[in-house]
């Protein structure tokens, strides 16, 4: 297949390399000067997105998607489809889808889980919103670069999936960070505190595979000074999503509001720039209940 492929940062990038290397034809465009194996670059979006049955993007927000999309979406025939892969908010995806339609073009919001580990391996899950013939024309390159893609529902549905899974995420990282804390404080031994917790009701993703605490539990970036995995910013930006998409849904997320305070703090005003997420356990270490 003919794909042009828009964004190949750290995720775009080995996304785009397994298309190449699964024999697909791929164009890309970058702001940055970058080389991807088997892809060919070229100077705008424009021109990777002329004559190609499907656009692929992998931008970092949907300001800069709806900008690429201004571009992109004059010059692809009809019939063809515009597929998003980046996290974005619910409004940019289903702006993109109108605009797409108005030119008889086929979108899909796509959004990924997987983090730069799946993207090298062609093991990510993709959550997908647009309509069934749009769905079923980019399936089969998500089948190249993942292992699993989910039909979410109608244009914005992919990335609605994509906010509330990493607003649980968030949230629950907190709750797990601050409970050590508090085990800590009561005197209580931290791998016990996994033996009961990871095997009880508490249990959780962030417990059990990517535990916050040091030498307990699976490896995770807790066991590499916190090196991300994935950074305390990109929680940050997608509770803001999250956030954003309550307010205009009217919908009440307390504990959603609150996990974006923390993280906006942790980032913002203290040193979680460029640390994981999960060093959420650190600053609670650091703090007391005054
Ligand atoms: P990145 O910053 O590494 O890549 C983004 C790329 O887009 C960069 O190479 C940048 O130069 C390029 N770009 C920016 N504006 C552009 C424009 N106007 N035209 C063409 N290229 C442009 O980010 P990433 O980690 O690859 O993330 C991409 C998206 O995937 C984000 O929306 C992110 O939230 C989402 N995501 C990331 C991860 C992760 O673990 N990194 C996991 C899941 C989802």
């Amino acid at each position: 297949m003919k794909i042009g492929f828009i964004g190949l940062g750290n995720m775009g990038g080995p996304m785009a390399a397994n298309l190449a290397k699964a024999g697909h034809q791929v164009t890309g465009f970058d702001m940055a000067d970058v080389a991807i194996d088997g892809v060919s670059m070229v100077a705008s979006g424009a021109e990777a997105a002329a004559g190609a049955e499907v656009v692929i993007t992998m931008l970092p927000n949907g300001q800069i998607l709806r900008a690429v999309a201004d571009q992109v979406i004059p010059v692809m025939a009809a019939g063809a489809a515009l597929v998003d892969c980046s996290t974005v908010d619910v409004d940019s995806a289903r702006a993109v889808a109108g605009q797409a339609a108005e030119k008889g073009l086929l979108f899909v919001d796509a959004p990924v889980s997987g983090g730069v580990g799946g993207a090298a391996g062609g093991t990510l899950t993709f959550m997908a919103g647009g309509s069934a013939e749009a769905f079923a024309k980019a399936d089969p390159l998500f089948e190249v670069m993942g292992q699993k893609a989910v039909h979410c529902g109608e244009a914005g549905a992919g990335q609605s999936a994509k906010i509330c899974n990493n607003m649980i995420l968030g949230v629950t990282m907190v709750a797990t960070c601050e409970a050590f804390a508090l085990a800590d404080k009561l005197g209580l031994d931290r791998q016990k505190m996994f033996d009961v917790v990871s095997t009880s009701s508490g249990y959780s993703w962030t417990m059990n595979a990517y535990c916050p605490a040091p030498g307990v539990g699976p490896q995770s970036p807790a066991d590499n000074g916190y090196q991300p995995g994935f950074a305390a910013e990109l929680m940050l930006k997608d509770l803001r999503l999250s956030q954003q998409a309550a307010e205009s849904a009217d919908a009440d997320t307390p504990m959603g509001q609150l996990a974006q305070a923390l993280y906006a703090q942790f980032v913002e005003d203290e040193d979680g720039q460029g640390m994981d997420f999960s060093a959420m356990l650190p600053r609670f270490e650091k703090r007391s209940r005054s």
